[in-house]
């Protein structure tokens, strides 16, 4: 027989639920006839007792002390039980519920990974007939072009995010530290986009002379997803804000924008692997899930901490912290 996924998954949660009934009906069970028993027990020794087969002075409250420790030690056995069960129980609940999470959410990455590949192979051999075919205008030309770009930046990317994405979580990445000018980083990543996105306003205040020590491609990894990301999720009018500062003892990264912003519920979320916020039916924006969690990943790496929120009046703010060597 063959069932389809959201019936698999009734028959486990009523697989489990019916397990788990049974293992404290047991117990229940186990905990009334032990009772029985003692009592039984109990009163086969008053009798003996009243019979005179066993005469001690002490004997009545002997019997009802022995019988109370016997009920004492059920209880406790017992409830140690039930607690073991019921421990046992959330913890394979919490498992089985992040496994199916992660399950679900790794399809919706395969289907968007999909979509995101096809998209930037699409566009781009499109404007390459259209090029090739026709004969254009030059600004007609240059636009062909720099969007042809801008969709091959996309793909390089969205495989940069994927490649580093298993490396670090593989921890196969050999990551080269070096002494870095992250104020020259910071600013090419500003200037990159800038020359993507030249309709957007990007408002930077970006110190002078900050170093760390750090891998350079991860950095700059970082910063461009946030970059994207608050262009991703912000109308297009809207200016997005980059700053890096220092103080004594740290340097600061903030990427801002004045979208719609994160609600609270979701803001530790949206670093996890393949989270996206929303529907996936009825998400517009384009993406994999993986940006953020990278993001984590490359903060993690350099001892850094990520973080983000609201904006004020509108839109979010992702900070991340470096300890200053
Ligand atoms: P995606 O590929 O979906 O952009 P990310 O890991 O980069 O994946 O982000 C995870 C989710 O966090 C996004 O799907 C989006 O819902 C939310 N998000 C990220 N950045 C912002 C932002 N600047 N403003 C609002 N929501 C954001």
């Amino acid at each position: 027989m063959n069932f389809s996924k959201p019936q698999k998954l009734t028959i486990v949660s009523l697989v489990y639920w019916v397990l788990l009934l049974y293992m404290v009906a047991a117990l229940a069970w186990w905990f009334i006839a032990l009772e029985n028993q003692n009592q039984a027990i109990t009163l086969l020794r008053l009798q003996e007792l009243k019979e005179g087969i066993n005469t001690n002075r002490n004997s009545i409250q002997k019997i009802e002390a022995l019988k109370e420790r016997k009920t004492a030690q059920y209880i406790g056995e017992g409830v140690t039980f039930l607690v073991l069960i019921l421990i046992g129980a959330v913890f394979v609940f919490r498992a089985t519920r992040r496994q199916l999470r992660l399950s679900q959410q790794q399809q919706n990455f395969m289907m968007a990974i999909t979509h995101e590949l096809k998209t930037p192979i699409a566009i781009t051999q499109l404007n390459l007939e259209t090029l090739q075919k026709r004969q254009l205008g030059e600004e007609t030309k240059q636009k062909l072009i720099s969007n042809t770009l801008q969709e091959a930046n996309r793909l390089n990317n969205l495989c940069n995010n994927v490649l580093f994405a298993s490396q670090l979580d593989t921890g196969v990445y050999a990551a080269a530290e070096q002494h870095l000018h992250f104020t020259d980083i910071a600013e090419s990543c500003v200037d990159d986009f800038r020359s993507r996105f030249p309709q957007r306003i990007v408002q930077e205040s970006i110190e002078q002379d900050v170093y760390i020590n750090g891998e350079p491609l991860l950095i700059q990894l970082l910063i461009s997803n946030l970059i994207e990301n608050a262009n991703k999720y912000s109308p297009k009018e809207k200016p997005l804000h980059v700053t890096l500062s220092q103080n004594g003892t740290s340097i600061k990264l903030d990427v801002a924008d004045e979208g719609l912003g994160i609600a609270d519920h979701e803001k530790k979320k949206i670093f996890d692997k393949f989270y996206r916020i929303g529907n996936e039916n009825t998400r517009r924006a384009k993406g994999t899930g993986l940006g953020l969690y990278l993001c984590y990943k490359i903060a993690e790496k350099h001892h850094a901490s990520i973080e983000v929120r609201d904006n004020i009046p509108s839109g979010s703010i992702f900070t991340v912290i470096f300890r200053k060597a």
